[in-house]
């Protein structure tokens, strides 16, 4: 059984409890951060830790008062399962004064809900999928316009996915005014004529903490980057594609709504950056 972190105690899973009257329960009131865990360390730490502490501050939900001390509840949790390969998941939400209002709760009287959670992926970083690719459809973004807030409003991205799953593929990326704005849950990049391409940051994206890295490892591999708007035909019509995340870090795209990316394979710029990513993001893991 899993021991998990509910607002300071340490529990076995099936002890841990959360009020019916949670702001995150009844509202999606509530932010999350997914850090991934390769050798037993934490995998870009910093960067989303940093993150968090941005979508509190755009929700004005209050910081725990154990934020500084965040790393060292990583770290127990993943010692405590085990964790060698993995995740941990974190969620803060508004928390709950005890009934159900549209308007936050007083901030001063009403203390922030944080939950914490490992799960263990054994081989984490040798997914077979880095060997065969994902194939995709693309589908219409109907998510709201706060994308760059991590919430925990997740229902239209799991929807994605279900629809990914119906049509036999394995993930959706979504397109606003004709253009890809990400994936379910990872942003989503093409490559042209050796150019890395990939939706410029903005309200419409979640700004994500391996887009970052990978986007500076491939600037210091002497890579060129455009941050800019693509469509689904570009996308087509691209070379290579492919995704990023904290789980799956960079992930070849080899088919779009049936019709096969480049070879129809995992392309070398996607391969070289997973490399490159694994090996960096493992050499400064904490
Ligand atoms: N976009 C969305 C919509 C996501 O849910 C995620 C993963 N949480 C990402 C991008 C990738 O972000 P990160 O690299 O920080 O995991």
């Amino acid at each position: 059984m899993r021991t998990v972190y509910v607002n300071g105690d340490y529990l076995p899973e099936t002890e841990a409890k959360v009020s019916i009257f949670d702001r995150a329960f009844l509202m999606a009131d509530g932010v999350y951060e997914v850090t991934s865990v390769l050798g037993g360390k934490l995998i870009d730490f910093e960067g989303h830790l940093a993150r968090l502490e941005r979508s509190l501050n755009e929700l004005d939900i209050k910081k725990p008062a154990v934020f500084d001390d965040l790393l060292d509840i990583h770290r127990e949790l993943v010692r405590a399962n085990q964790i060698e390969d993995g995740l941990v998941y974190l969620q803060v939400t508004r928390g709950s004064d005890g009934d159900r209002d549209f308007a936050f709760p007083d901030r001063e009287t009403t203390e922030p809900t944080l939950v914490l959670f490992t799960q263990s992926k054994p081989g984490l970083a040798t997914s077979p999928q880095a060997e065969t690719g994902l194939k995709i459809i693309s589908i219409d973004d109907q998510r709201w316009g706060r994308r760059d807030i991590k919430t925990v409003q997740l229902l239209y991205p799991s929807m994605g996915k279900m629809m990914a799953k119906a049509a036999g593929c394995d993930d959706a990326w979504m397109v606003e005014e004709g253009h890809v704005t990400e994936g379910t849950s990872n942003n989503a990049y093409i490559v042209k004529d050796g150019k890395i391409i990939t939706r410029q940051l903005s309200n419409d994206i979640l700004h994500g903490i391996t887009r970052a890295a990978v986007l500076r490892f491939a600037r210091e591999a002497q890579m060129t980057v455009e941050e800019r708007l693509f469509t689904v035909d570009e996308a087509k019509d691209a070379d290579e594609a492919f995704v990023t995340s904290a789980s799956a870090f960079v992930m070849p795209v080899v088919e779009i709504d049936g019709q096969g990316v480049g070879t129809g394979t995992p392309g070398p710029v996607a391969k070289r950056l997973r490399e490159i990513y694994l090996e960096e993001s493992q050499n400064a893991a904490i």
